[in-house]
């Protein structure tokens, strides 16, 4: 984890402040479905313009492909952004280079905000192009990093900006930061890893890292049964992927040497079909009919995670530990997380979640507000547990 600075190393008073923030929020009809990110960046865009920086903010919005595209403007972020930021003025310009960008910056004041057009309408940006950078860094004379969710692409605006002014995390990806150092860097231990969804092949870097690092490796989902299958067991019609058997075996014997306790299902809960209401059954993973599908961990084995969770210091989660979209296939992620949720409210556990689908898994079992720290960032933070270096992070590198 790299030593960075933050904007209490930063007097930003009559600076033009370049903050890369991520807008890429869910437009339907025009309009904005759900602003949390543009509310939660307004911390940081609040506190700079509080003392006094021109605040220039720069996002992506969906995947244009370097072309203008209407529909993939940030207009539709501006009211939003205004009923984040009350008593501030918030302007827009058509263009995040060139004149229009330059123009609005010119008539801006102290404490005053101007959002940019779409980066992503500039081919350079996701090339991280030298000549883009330099136009973006021209406009400003101090950078901000706070899209952590960006921090894995090496874009422009994200690395080449970095690169040409002095550079400071926002409160955002501070906060981001932070939590994830606590939680797999330099945590307190035991430490138990989660890590559900639906297949082994997407997550194998993730995995190899995750067994080197925790003392707990709970596996569940559509996984689970790959492991199962892996290790000799008959999993009937369950989602498996066959061809995996030979890395699933290797990851187990990693988990050894690295003194990684694996845990995987006892007893599980099957049905015929996946669909709401279906007839289930709840059995061991030696019984697993052959016309039968396993669509979620047994109650056997989520108490048993549980339980273990309680001797834990630390929780690093990642994917639902069954098909959590259609109930009853919901309540084992329901049971783990709300046990989760009670050890955190009691102290007893740093509990952090993200990536994918788990923001939504976790906020069926109605625990969001209750975890340590909820990844807002899907591939960023998939990368992270993935062990490797976020480009955007690490041109963050205190010098
Ligand atoms: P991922 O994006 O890899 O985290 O996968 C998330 C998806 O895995 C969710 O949509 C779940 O419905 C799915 N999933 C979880 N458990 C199972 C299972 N036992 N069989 C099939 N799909 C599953």
């Amino acid at each position: 984890m790299v030593a960075f600075k933050t904007l209490d190393d930063l007097d930003p008073a009559g600076k033009t402040v370049l903050v890369r923030v991520d807008f890429n929020v869910p437009v339907r009809d025009g309009k904005v479905s759900d602003p949390t990110r543009i509310e939660r960046a307004a911390r940081t865009i609040r506190e700079l313009a509080d003392k006094g920086a021109k605040v220039v903010l720069l996002s992506h919005f969906g995947r244009p492909k370097g072309r203008r595209v209407s529909e993939m403007s940030l207009k539709p972020v501006l009211e939003p952004l205004r009923a984040a930021l009350p008593g501030i003025a918030v302007a827009f310009a058509e263009d995040c280079v060139g004149a229009p960008a330059e123009n609005a910056i010119k008539s801006m004041q102290p404490g005053q905000v101007v959002l940019l057009e779409n980066l992503r309408f500039h081919p350079c940006e996701e090339k991280g192009g030298a000549e883009f950078a330099d136009d973006l860094g021209a406009l400003g004379e101090v950078y901000v990093a706070d899209a952590f969710s960006a921090a894995h692409r090496a874009h422009a605006s994200v690395v080449g900006v970095a690169q040409r002014l002095p550079s400071y995390a926002g409160r955002l990806m501070q906060e981001e930061l932070e939590h994830l150092e606590k939680a797999l860097e330099n945590p307190e231990r035991p430490l138990m890893a989660i890590v559900g969804g639906a297949k082994v092949s997407t997550k194998l870097d993730l995995l190899v890292n995750l067994v080197a690092k925790v003392d707990v490796l709970v596996i569940g989902g559509g996984m689970a049964n790959t492991f199962l299958h892996a290790l000799g067991q008959d999993i009937g019609a369950s989602l498996c992927e066959k061809d995996m058997a030979e890395t699933v075996k290797d990851i187990v014997a990693k988990a050894k040497t690295a003194n990684c306790d694996i845990v995987l299902p006892t007893d599980v809960t099957v049905a015929e079909t996946l669909k709401e209401g279906v007839e289930t059954q709840t059995i061991s993973v030696k019984n697993v009919p052959a016309d039968r599908m396993i669509l979620d961990l047994g109650p056997e084995t989520a108490t048993h995670i549980a339980k273990r969770l309680e001797s834990c210091r630390g929780l690093t989660w990642n994917g639902p530990l069954g098909v959590f979209e259609v109930p009853p296939f919901d309540a084992a992620t329901n049971t783990v997380a709300r046990r989760a949720a009670e050890l955190t409210e009691e102290g007893r556990l740093l509990s952090v979640a993200g990536g994918g689908d788990t923001v939504g898994a976790l906020s069926h079992a109605g625990v969001l507000e209750r975890f340590s720290y909820i990844s807002s960032a899907g591939g960023a933070f998939l990368e992270w547990l993935e062990g490797k270096d976020l480009p955007g992070v690490a041109v963050l590198q205190r010098s």
